[in-house]
């Protein structure tokens, strides 16, 4: 199962406790997601679309806990799509508690409006299960282990600009974009999704979250350093093919003879072990050598060379 999906289960499992908070939730996943209709015996009805029970069952939890709204809730499949279903939440409103919830959350025979009741999520604690409400109906997010990425898709720009500000006051860096004929709001950074994440109280994805982000960084921080390691080792192999190289020069021209003696150890030793570093080179001489001891004779040696080449021009 994709982590869009356990994000979403786990977040149609959270029920507000506070009332106004399960208003507050209810108006965004009918926002998203509800019609109003007449059905075949002409009674005036909710009809709310979710792709699976879970979400299916939160519509049907707040309606009972907010209005005492009794409803159904039917499978049916897709036409298009032979192997899914989805999942209709039905409820009748030709009746008192449906009156309520019409004149409460501002809704009319006439359909739903896609849009934010501002004044039904005043406070924060609202603004924030609204939000919850938004991502179970048509949120998105990576897995942590890829790319960082959460999305909300629209295909109302309404709706879409009026969840955007309700991100912004919650302090949430998001931003809004166009593809093809869908409007989504999208958050990039880590940070910001972690902040999503706790925001709406996904305590779990939270958690699964930032172990991987912790992992991701290690890992980083690691391939830094042998990255940088690679390249020190690079440097130790060039500058010793150099080194070689102007030994066997000095040899060819002068032979060991032409060599000072107290020099003539560490040029052989740079022959026979072209791999090593200048530390281990000083540490093979008897008494042992520092790096700098090696590299100033290996200056020596190079201002030797430097003479002899002088000397033939
Ligand atoms: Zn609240």
């Amino acid at each position: 199962m994709s982590f869009s999906n356990d994000v979403r289960n786990e977040l149609a499992r959270v029920i507000p406790d506070k009332k106004c908070c399960q208003m507050a939730e209810l108006s965004a996943l009918l926002a998203m997601r509800a019609d109003i209709g007449f059905n075949r015996d002409g009674e005036l009805t909710l009809y709310t679309t979710m792709e699976n029970a879970a979400q299916a069952r939160k519509v049907y939890t707040l309606l009972k806990e907010t209005f005492g709204l009794a409803s159904t809730v039917h499978i049916l499949q897709k036409k298009r799509f032979k192997k899914s279903r989805i999942y209709q939440v039905q409820t009748h409103l030709d009746n008192p508690e449906g009156s309520a919830l019409l004149g409460k959350l501002e809704l009319s025979e006439a359909g739903i409006k896609r849009q934010v009741n501002w004044k039904a999520i005043r406070k924060n604690c609202c603004k924030r299960s609204f939000l919850r409400g938004v991502f179970v109906s048509s949120g998105f997010i990576n897995r942590p282990e890829g790319n960082y990425h959460l999305e909300i898709v629209f295909n109302d720009s309404r709706m879409a600009s009026d969840v955007l500000r309700i991100t912004h006051k919650l302090g949430l860096d998001a931003r809004l974009t166009e593809r093809k004929n869908n409007l989504l709001i999208y958050i990039k950074e880590s940070e910001t999704i972690v902040d999503f994440l706790r925001l709406v109280e996904a305590s779990n994805a939270l958690l699964e979250f930032e172990n991987v982000r912790i992992i991701k960084s290690m890992r980083n921080q690691v391939n830094r350093q042998v990255n940088c390691e690679t390249a020190n080792l690079a440097k130790t192999v060039e500058a010793s093919v150099r080194q070689v190289e102007m030994i066997k020069s000095i040899l060819a021209r002068i032979g060991i003879k032409g060599i000072p003696p107290h020099l003539r150890e560490i040029a052989m030793l740079r022959m026979d072990h072209p791999d090593s570093t200048l530390r281990e080179l000083g540490l093979l001489l008897d008494p042992p050598l520092t790096k700098s001891g090696v590299a100033y004779r290996m200056a020596k040696l190079e201002r030797i060379a430097d003479t002899i080449d002088q000397s033939m021009e």
